[in-house]
């Protein structure tokens, strides 16, 4: 990507030392387009130091200090190549002295900036800088230490279960918004897992390999915006257009939008809400028989809970007059099925379901929907796994061990997914 900047007063380089022989003859006039392609920090001749850019221009490279240049796209720093002093040529002719970066500026490299007072040792700060980078997180702008050591645990946790988090420009994530997301995915892991006991008798680890198996790679990003409705329509009844607080894209990306986290209403706790938007994965994702979970699901209507399903080994049955039967939060934004059949997996994952014989009915119902999306999960991507191992095993339990011993062996490796080069 080509960062493109614009100087905003004229330079006397005379005044402003510049780096040999990456100098450049002459003055540079405001309002010059450049090209900006690495960054680094130095002392000016005053002794203060500056982050400088690297801007090329048809006759050379020259320096520039960053308050006389700016940018079109905001948070360009994580973009651009950090230049040390060994990379500059003939360091020895600077005109400046290039000196080891501060915490602060290589913080800033991420758009993040310790608190005053706060302090992290140089081992730490590599750490930190790798893993936002490699997650491509934006975070908010000022941390604690341990704030800031708190956050990146999460995004590792998150990491191994396949999930990255984003932020775009101008939004970043709080440390309070990150633990929210980590709780919410925990529930649906945790959920996840117990699913996958009942039906394979599998315990060790299962949250993990289980969220992986059915919901991963999985990117979810934070928006600073409120209506996160890529396509908003004005309701013809009240002539607005609904806001989205969040949404869930093709079943591999969420997007949280402000309202996710300040906007809650008595209905529903902010992590229904991301339980409901994770849910979503699985009816965009599974397709048993070429058919949509949901088209296997009671909306309304008589359902008979079997005999198998109860404690006395009788069947019980009862009549759904409503969607929202049996559920105690219901997160949707419509009623269309695939919003109803993903409120019943996310009133299974937060524990939601009403202690009724309703309350059950809609447990056993999706009690069978996740059977089916596993099955479907093992059936099309388990069999293409053990043909690439030269494995026959056609049971699901052997595709299953297959599919574990795999998630075991190799770490979770699909970020070049979400790079923008690759979605460009
Ligand atoms: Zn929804």
């Amino acid at each position: 990507m080509e960062i493109k900047g614009k100087v905003i007063a004229t330079t006397n380089y005379r005044s402003l030392p510049l780096i040999a022989p990456e100098t450049f003859a002459g003055q540079q006039k405001a309002n010059t387009n450049v090209s900006v392609n690495g960054v680094t920090n130095a002392l000016d001749d005053h002794g203060t130091e500056h982050l400088w850019y690297r801007c090329a221009l048809a006759d050379g490279n020259f320096w520039i200090r960053s308050d006389l240049i700016s940018f079109s796209i905001p948070s360009i720093l994580d973009q651009l190549p950090f230049v040390t002093a060994a990379e500059i040529p003939n360091p020895k002719k600077i005109a400046f002295t290039v000196v080891e970066p501060s915490q602060d500026t290589l913080l800033k490299q991420v758009g993040v900036a310790l608190a005053a007072g706060e302090t992290l040792d140089a081992e730490e700060i590599k750490l930190i800088i790798a893993a936002l980078k490699r997650y491509g997180t934006r975070l908010r702008k000022e941390w604690t230490a341990a704030n800031l050591r708190e956050a990146i645990s999460i995004l590792d946790k998150l990491f191994s279960y396949g999930v990255v988090m984003h932020g775009s420009d101008g939004g970043g994530w709080s440390l309070s918004e990150m633990q929210l997301v980590q709780r919410s995915i925990d529930l649906v892991a945790s959920g996840t897992a117990r699913h996958f006991q009942r039906l394979f008798n599998v315990a060790d680890n299962m949250d993990t390999v289980g969220f992986r198996l059915m919901f991963a790679p999985l990117r979810i990003v934070r928006v600073p915006i409120d209506d996160v409705n890529p396509n908003p329509v004005i309701d013809p009844k009240t002539g607005k257009s609904p806001k989205w607080w969040a949404r869930n894209s093709r079943g591999f990306e969420l997007y949280l939008g402000n309202l996710a986290f300040t906007g809650m209403s008595f209905k529903f706790r902010p992590e229904d809400l991301i339980v409901h938007e994770t849910s979503h994965c699985l009816n965009f994702r599974y397709r048993p028989q070429g058919k949509f979970l949901y088209d296997f699901y009671t909306l309304k209507g008589s359902y008979t809970i079997p005999a198998a399903e109860t404690f006395d080994g009788k069947s019980v049955k009862t009549n759904f007059l409503d969607f929202d039967d049996g559920y105690s939060t219901r997160p949707r934004s419509s009623d269309h099925p695939a919003e109803v059949v993903t409120d019943a997996f996310t009133n299974d994952f937060v524990n939601g379901y009403q202690d009724s014989v309703k309350g059950e009915a809609r447990r056993s119902q999706v009690r069978g929907l996740m059977k089916l999306a596993i099955e479907n999960r093992l059936k099309e991507y388990g069999a293409v796994r053990a043909r690439v191992r030269g494995e026959s095993d056609k049971t699901l339990e052997g595709r299953l061990a297959i599919l574990l011993d795999f998630l075991d062996e190799t770490e979770f490796a699909d970020l070049n997914l979400f790079s923008d080069k690759i979605m460009a």
